[in-house]
């Protein structure tokens, strides 16, 4: 193997070659950072880059291999993180012009978990800003671009995560979800992401947008990376109070181990018959080759789901303009200073730091819990959210997995659809629906459009079921085999 090509290789290959000193940490770094300076101009997946500490930790990691000592599950592996999840001493920007300038003081746990099992931050990586969008078009640092085509947009929220892995700069990297945003960027470059369980990953240290919603995961290019940085970054913390006590040490188990379980898979036909037509037509191509595999099929309905892009986008917002509220440029904010300021000048000045769609859901959360129109909107999402996890619940005691879609339609262009709000929120129809139940959910690369673009099919299990998703996620991929779809760069 020529040294320069390490890139191409899964990361759990590079780990072995490196804890076998067959290579060094600092020599793998050393040709991912070159990697992430020749191919990142075109693609903008970073905001910033922690190069210099890098070398230092791979340094280190190198050392503690040489002298005998054991090292985690991420030996030298660079990992690169979302720019709302906190790693101390670099800016923690969430695409903003709010936090442009901040640093931040600590890690997330996530990070420290990363660290302890001796991964390397390698950066901080592009992304809609705090969150809000489902093309990573709304950046303050400008768009993220697809690898499979410059033109088009990489999905979002969580855009310069599964772009920077899907062009081979990084094998792994953390997004956020809370209403797909880890799973349709990758679905959009072809890359695998999971959003785990609520409740299972922390959330400490990462910049709140709904905490109802949201968790922190994995992105990786195949299913055999993306377990041990899952298995990192898993259960309680106790600087969040919403993580459960329970370790997951999930497997990527034996096809034939697999197959003796017997999954029954749920397909949820009439949401696939809704997709463009050649995500449908891949769709229904991903159920047979489970079906040939001898996994039972059946068909399965969730007949609220219409109305969960509603309740999403109420519960969304509403919890968004609480928590960006804080940033008033007194208590939280860019640096600057109130004198000679006017009370409300200074505040409506600070706040127009935010880009306007940022600006547009503070706007529709304010409205939606106001007196008056709480119940209306607010109380009625909460109970229609109910009903949608008790739809779940049903559904699961009669299926393992269920199976649909990541996205209806193929990525698009960049600058298409950002100037409408409404197109942009129904992007997001099948992937809310496992936030809004808190259940896992992971979208992996199901194929390639006529016209070469990725796209991804979702598996949702129940609560703490990731093992089910993972397993499917290793009979799909099996297929196909490792080197899936890679865009060329
Ligand atoms: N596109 C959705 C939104 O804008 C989801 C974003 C996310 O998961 N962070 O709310």
């Amino acid at each position: 193997m020529i040294l320069k090509r390490l890139y191409e290789l899964p990361a759990f290959v590079v780990s072995r070659k490196i804890k076998e000193q067959e290579v060094t940490a600092e020599e793998y770094i050393s040709i991912i950072i070159e990697r992430i300076k020749h191919i990142d101009l075109r693609i903008n997946s970073f905001i910033s880059h922690n190069f210099e500490n890098a070398i230092t930790k791979s340094r280190a990691i190198d050392k503690k291999i040489k002298e005998g000592t054991n090292t985690g599950l991420l030996a030298g592996i660079p990992v690169g993180i979302k720019d709302n999840i906190s790693v101390q001493g670099l800016k923690n920007t969430c695409a903003s012009r709010m936090l442009a300038e901040y640093v931040s003081p600590y890690n997330a746990t996530v990070v420290s978990r990363i660290e302890e099992q001796d991964g390397i931050v390698i950066g901080k990586l592009n992304m809609d800003e705090f969150g809000m969008g489902t093309t990573s078009e709304y950046s303050a640092f400008g768009p993220v671009r697809n690898p499979w085509n410059l033109e088009y947009v990489a999905g979002g929220s969580s855009g310069g995560s599964a772009a920077a892995v899907a062009s081979l700069q990084i094998p792994l990297s953390l997004g956020s979800d809370t209403g797909g945003s880890i799973r349709c960027p990758s679905s959009f470059c072809s890359v695998v992401g999971i959003k785990p369980t609520y409740g299972s990953v922390s959330r400490n240290g990462l910049i709140s947008y709904s905490n109802s919603l949201e968790q922190i995961g994995p992105i990786a290019r195949t299913i055999y990376d993306l377990v041990p940085l899952l298995n990192s970054i898993s259960g309680f913390d106790p600087k969040d109070n919403t993580t459960i006590n329970r370790k997951s040490e999930y497997q990527t188990n034996n096809v034939d181990n697999i197959l003796k379980k017997r999954y029954k898979i749920g397909v949820l036909n009439e949401l696939i018959d809704e997709s463009e037509s050649e995500v449908a037509k891949n769709t229904r191509k991903k159920v047979k080759e489970l079906e040939n595999y001898g996994c039972e099929i059946e068909d399965a309905r969730i007949s609220l789901s219409h109305y969960a892009l509603a309740s999403y986008y109420v519960i969304a917002t509403a919890e968004a303009s609480s928590n960006l509220s804080r940033y008033d440029n007194l208590r939280y904010g860019y640096e600057g200073s109130p004198e000679g300021y006017e009370w409300n000048s200074y505040f409506a000045e600070s706040r127009s730091r935010f880009g306007d769609e940022v600006k547009l859901r503070i706007l529709l959360g304010s409205y939606v819990l106001s007196a008056g129109y709480f119940g209306k909107y607010y109380a009625k999402a909460q109970k229609l959210r109910s009903k949608i996890r008790k739809e779940f619940d049903n559904l699961f005691n009669k299926c393992d997995i269920l199976l649909l879609p990541t996205m209806p339609v193929l990525p698009f262009k960049i600058g298409e659809k950002s100037s409408q709000p409404i197109e942009h929120y129904n992007l997001d129809v099948y992937t809310i629906l496992a936030n809004l139940a808190g259940i896992p959910a992971i979208s992996i690369p199901g194929g390639l459009s006529e016209k070469g673009f990725p796209i991804g099919v979702q598996l949702l299990a129940n609560g703490f079921n990731e093992q089910k998703l993972i397993d499917v996620a290793v009979l799909l991929e099996n297929v196909v085999g490792f080197k899936t779809w890679i865009p060329k760069i």
